[in-house]
């Protein structure tokens, strides 16, 4: 007998390489598949007549198979599965490739369903490799052939037929096999309980859990989608907001270190810079300031669009803290971007005598900065000396690391404030176990920083506990980025602006989706490119290329040269998407630009514009449909990162804005950050509970249900 707690590998079908696969998801029992959510719908609610089909349009056929046969294509050497469907109207031309099974699943007089994207190759209407499934065959009294009628479905499909799920999936996993599993297991929500309380359930007008769960997976209507969403999102954003709440309260009675403020110092670091601080990022590190001179943990987000300076307002922090003989860490979700900030501060805190260290997976560093030459701490690595990371925890004034800073089983002396930039990229229980490293018994002062905007508002609904600071000034010698959708014609013409940028001494990236080209999607690959860009089109200019796969010590040493100026192109993978400060970059040209989100896109075009230098921003696509072109000329037109996260919503829907990159937005998987409205309505609704039951002991489903989210915090 199946139940929540059954191992998915003892499902129906599931063999030990399915199993591994879905256990990748993290879907390792029927529970978890149950709240694997799909984050798209194809709409294949109507079964279309083959003769009203139209070229481009998604649809829903049914039909008898009239004839089936493998062939192999002599060339290509790939095999190709030919079909021909007729359901009375007219006849539809099917293919498959490298599917051979096919011809043993279906045969000739077997009815299927097919939904898939309707070309028009030869003449006639087409599909290419459709999802299909065998249905029953209907009455054939409903059935008359020649005329203009046709199978109208009422049959069992769950592939092809209503509203269709989509699942965000790795690891040659198909959406069939997971729509197949889940229809397997979908009765058993009933069997889960539902936590949230009747009064809230009441109140906010939300349907139950287990109706949720089976109507998100197999809705029939947009309406029922709507309710399903709305309850699960409502989850996501109530126990948010409860444990925010709850943070907030213990944040109120616990005593923080006090932080003085070293004015005469402070004064010389930021008249060290060779250029004036912007007042918003004055104003903000005024208030991180006055915040931890207070008794109290600060707890704030710092806010501010790529390219805005967050960094020296938090370098101005973390100097106070050295100032008073504390410690303060920087935690940062890359290596390359850890050794950037590194030799950044080191840099900039030269003449103050602090001890700087960097911990990363391959990284562990200490330097005390008191060379007068900051050129010589850049090109050198004399002066640090290479140390493990207990040692630097335990002596440094101010820490830069990666992950590898949470993993190591290591605590900091007396950590007076923990920093994370690129906050987005962290999880919540990243953040708390940083702060729990501190090695002292007061909570330290604690910063998150982020390009992703959020108005005011709504940065209070989500983040209860935190206070907020806004850089919303960009430094006055900026110039906004031209950007331009470049037609694959003018590629040629791109790449000569681009040799004669290079020519004026600036650089260039060039994003690629992919490492490689081993799969198949036809998307550009960074090797592909390297290659090309390398031995055809700029075999006179270095290159470099720079991917999650090299060595990280391969990896400082070509982001150190591009840096450096000695690598004129970058081309890289999404590696470069958070935090690179590259100022004297100006192009940034992005391949197949319709597989990143507007927002992800934005922050790229992040990594150039941060000079006086006029930049540029080319976006290339192979894809020709009107919505995808549209997508991108939004970023033509727009340069505000708040006004592009809402069109991403509103094109891809909301598990691919805020998606799995995005998991400091709380591990929303459903909730929207726009949901402003639910927002509000679960904050409410916990404040009201807490006021009813600080201790939440009236519910305890509900209690039990907090404390889990907290064990998996501690736990992972
Ligand atoms: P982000 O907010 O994206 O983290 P950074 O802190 O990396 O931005 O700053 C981007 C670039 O702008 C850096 O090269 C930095 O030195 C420079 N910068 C920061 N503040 C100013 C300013 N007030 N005037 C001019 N340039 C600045
Ligand atoms: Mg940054």
């Amino acid at each position: 007998m199946l139940n929540l707690e059954t191992d998915i590998a003892n499902l129906n079908r599931v063999g030990a390489s399915t199993a591994k696969k879905l256990k990748k998801l993290g879907t390792a029992t029927v529970r978890d598949l149950l709240f694997y959510f799909p984050f798209r719908y194809d709409d294949f609610s109507k079964v279309t007549p083959i003769a009203r089909l139209a070229t481009g349009q998604s649809a829903n056929v049914v039909g008898q198979i009239d004839l089936l046969q493998n062939k192999r294509s002599p060339r290509r050497r790939i095999n190709i599965t030919e079909a021909l469907i007729s359901d009375g109207t007219e006849s539809l031309r099917v293919i498959w490739f490298n599917q051979p099974f096919i011809a043993r699943i279906l045969k000739a007089g077997d009815w299927v369903s097919l939904a898939g994207k309707v070309e028009d190759d030869y003449g006639g209407p087409t599909m290419t490799s459709p999802v299909y499934e065998k249905v029953t065959s209907p009455n054939p009294s409903f059935v008359r052939r020649g005329t203009s009628g046709f199978y109208q479905g009422g049959n069992n499909a769950i592939h092809t037929q209503g509203l269709v799920p989509n699942y965000h999936l790795t690891a040659n996993l198909t959406h069939k096999q997971v729509r197949f599993l889940i229809k397997q297991v979908i009765s058993l929500a009933n069997k889960i309980t539902d936590w949230l309380p009747w009064e809230v359930k009441q109140n906010v007008k939300l349907i139950s859990l287990g109706e949720a769960i089976k109507k998100i997976h197999f809705p029939k209507t947009d309406s029922e989608i709507r309710k399903a969403r709305e309850r699960l999102a409502f989850d996501e954003l109530f126990l948010i907001q409860l444990q925010s709440q709850l943070v907030k309260k213990s944040l109120a009675l616990s005593q923080g270190l006090k932080i003085e403020f070293h004015e005469p110092e402070t004064k010389k670091f930021v008249g060290s810079l060779p250029f004036k601080l912007t007042n918003a990022q004055r104003k903000a590190a005024w208030e991180i300031l006055k915040d931890m001179a207070r008794g109290r943990p600060m707890s704030r987000l710092l806010e501010g669009d790529v390219g805005s300076g967050k960094t020296l307002v938090a370098v101005s922090a973390m100097l106070n803290v050295a100032l008073n003989q504390k410690q303060a860490v920087l935690m940062v979700p890359t290596e390359i971007l850890a050794r950037q900030h590194y030799d950044t501060v080191c840099r900039l805190l030269a003449d103050f005598g602090a001890k700087i260290g960097l911990v990363t997976r391959s990284q562990r560093e200490i330097s005390k900065s008191q060379i007068p030459n900051p050129k010589q701490i850049l090109n050198s690595n004399d002066q640090k000396t290479k140390l493990n990371s207990i040692n630097i925890m335990a002596e440094a004034d101010i820490v830069i690391g990666t992950h590898a800073l949470i993993q190591a089983d290591v605590k900091f002396n007396n950590l007076a404030l923990a920093i994370i930039d690129e906050q987005h990229r962290f999880g919540v229980e990243q953040r708390q176990r940083l702060i729990e490293k501190s090695g002292g018994k007061l909570t330290p002062h604690f910063l998150s920083m982020t390009a992703t905007p959020i108005p005011r508002s709504l940065a209070l609904a989500l983040y209860g506990d935190l206070d907020l600071s806004i850089i919303n000034e960009m430094p006055q010698d900026r110039k906004k980025i031209i950007t331009q959708v470049v037609p694959e014609k003018s590629r040629a013409a791109a790449y000569e602006f681009i040799r004669q940028q290079i020519r004026q001494g600036r650089q260039v990236f060039v994003i690629c989706p992919l490492v490689d080209s081993a799969d198949k999607s036809g998307a550009k690959s960074v090797e592909a490119e390297y290659e090309k860009l390398a031995k055809i089109v700029f075999p006179d200019l270095a290159i470099g290329k720079l991917h999650g796969r090299l060595k990280a010590g391969e990896k400082e040493k070509i982001m150190r040269e591009f840096l450096d100026g000695k690598i004129k192109i970058l081309v890289s993978t999404s590696v470069v998407e958070v935090g690179v400060d590259a100022p004297n970059a100006s192009v940034m040209m992005i391949e197949g630009a319709d597989r990143f989100g507007l927002a992800q896109t934005h922050q790229f075009r992040g990594r150039v514009g941060r000079s006086r230098y006029q930049s540029y921003c080319f976006l290339f696509t192979d894809s020709q449909a009107a919505d995808t072109l549209k997508r991108l000329e939004a970023l033509t037109k727009n340069h505000d990162g708040l006004a592009l996260a809402k069109l991403d919503l509103k094109f891809r829907g909301p598990g691919e804005v805020y998606g799995t990159e995005q998991k400091g937005f709380l591990e929303l998987k459903i909730a929207s950050l726009f949901d402003y409205a639910l927002m509000k309505q679960a904050r409410e609704q916990a404040i009201r509970l807490l006021e009813i039951d600080p201790g939440l002991n009236r519910w305890p489903a509900l209690k039990a249900r907090l404390g889990e989210r907290e064990k998996k915090a501690h736990l992972e």
